[in-house]
């Protein structure tokens, strides 16, 4: 791969030669393919999808069920009808939570979600559960992040009639390990909900061979816009499921007492759809598809291997999770004794370099691991040996800077 040729295609690091951004698993940066996609929908295409019978807004509907499709094939759904739009990972989860929570739940049945998950895969659990008197368990992790076998077999059961559980944690970098838990799952009756949020920018992923339920995942941390999400979901199951939102666009009668729904996906799609975002998405999926995931994990590990065996010899730095490079995904979340992550962010900020200083929206985590904050470092394939280098060069700073001795 040629660095500094995709780097080109990239035109808020063109534009910024000095930034070093090491902020992608929050959002990443956006390829020119995708800029021109999203304009050329509102220049070319645009009309409200899914309503005109006249011929742009048929062109509107066609570039969104197109970009339907892109997304089918680029997770292994059997048919499109599978694939919902929403807004972003967080929006589909709680899709998920709020239709197949209310009719799946009820007092006694246990919902399982791990320790790691980030909020958004764990606040809409907790409020399903609150509301049909489900109880909510956690898959409780080492502190690499790894989840063992008898972890799972003991606390996936009989009652559990739900594993909510993100693929990659967005803390620590680690893989769960999804073929278990759908099989334990399987074997007990239970649904399987993967947050794809932190996997699906890295790794292939074929919800066919992984037999999950459902799976949730944000456009703009793939290249694509924000403001588009998908939610993948099994047929049989999305047409049991009653409507999340309610409106426009999702039925296909309305009296004054009730309404018939549309069939999937447009039961799920209530109002204007983001058709733009999913004809830019569409765009990203393929600039990825391009790019190829092989490469991607060379390229992510490598440059991880780099950072972390920087941060090793550097006194006082504590990388979280485990010390091999190809467990992290690309992230490296770390603390420095003596300095709060604030602090930390703000010196590398003063260097051109952008990293997450937080809770990352893991408090239950954070607490688990005994850190209060951290600060976190995340790549991409975009991101360079040299970038690496200054970052773990300005980290050897940071303590001095804030006036320690060493
Ligand atoms: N799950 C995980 C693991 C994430 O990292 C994130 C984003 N930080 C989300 C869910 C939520 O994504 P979004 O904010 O795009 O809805």
């Amino acid at each position: 791969m040629n660095v500094k040729k995709i780097r080109e295609d990239f035109p808020l690091l063109l534009a910024n030669p000095d930034l070093t951004y090491l902020d992608s698993a929050a959002t990443s940066q956006k390829p020119a393919c995708v800029l021109r996609a999203e304009r050329e929908f509102y220049e070319c295409h645009n009309a409200n999808p899914l309503r005109g019978l006249y011929e742009l807004s048929e062109n509107a509907t066609k570039c969104y069920e197109d970009a339907r499709k892109t997304v089918q094939h680029f997770i292994g759904a059997a048919r499109p009808e599978e694939i919902i739009f929403t807004r972003n990972a967080t929006e589909s989860l709680n899709l998920v939570a709020y239709s197949l929570g209310s009719l799946l739940l009820k007092p006694g049945d246990e919902v399982v979600v791990s320790i790691m998950e980030h909020h958004s895969n764990l606040l809409p659990w907790q409020m399903v559960c609150r509301q049909t008197g489900a109880t909510l368990k956690f898959l409780e992790c080492d502190q690499t992040g790894f989840l063992s076998d008898e972890t799972l077999e003991n606390a996936i059961t009989d009652k559990t009639r739900l594993v909510a559980i993100a693929q990659v944690s967005n803390v620590l970098g680690r893989t769960a390990p999804i073929e278990k838990i759908v099989k334990l799952a399987r074997k007990h009756g239970a649904v399987v909900v993967m947050d794809a949020a932190q996997s699906a920018p890295h790794m292939p992923i074929n919800v066919k061979d992984l037999e999950v339920d459902f799976m949730a995942f944000s456009g703009h941390k793939l290249m694509g816009p924000m403001g588009i999400g998908v939610l993948y979901g099994k047929k049989e199951l999305l047409e049991e499921m009653p409507p999340f939102l309610t409106g426009g666009e999702m039925i296909d009668s309305v009296s004054r007492t009730g309404a018939v729904f549309a069939p999937l996906p447009h039961k799920f799609e209530a109002g204007t759809v983001n058709a733009a975002g999913a004809w830019g998405l569409k765009a990203a999926i393929e600039y990825l598809q391009q790019i190829g995931f092989d490469e991607i994990k060379r390229r992510e590990e490598a440059l991880t291997s780099r950072a972390l065996e920087g941060l090793k010899e550097i006194p006082h730095v504590h990388v979280l999770g485990s010390e091999k490079a190809e467990e992290h995904c690309g992230i490296l979340t770390f603390t420095i004794d003596g300095v709060h992550p604030h602090d930390v962010s703000a010196i590398l900020d003063a260097d051109g370099i952008a990293v997450r200083a937080g809770h990352h929206c893991a408090q239950p985590l954070m607490e688990y691991l005994g850190v209060s904050t951290t600060t976190r470092a995340s790549l991409f394939f975009y991101n360079t040996e040299e970038e690496i280098d200054a970052f773990v060069e300005s980290m050897k700073t940071v303590r001095r800077r804030m006036g320690y001795g060493e």
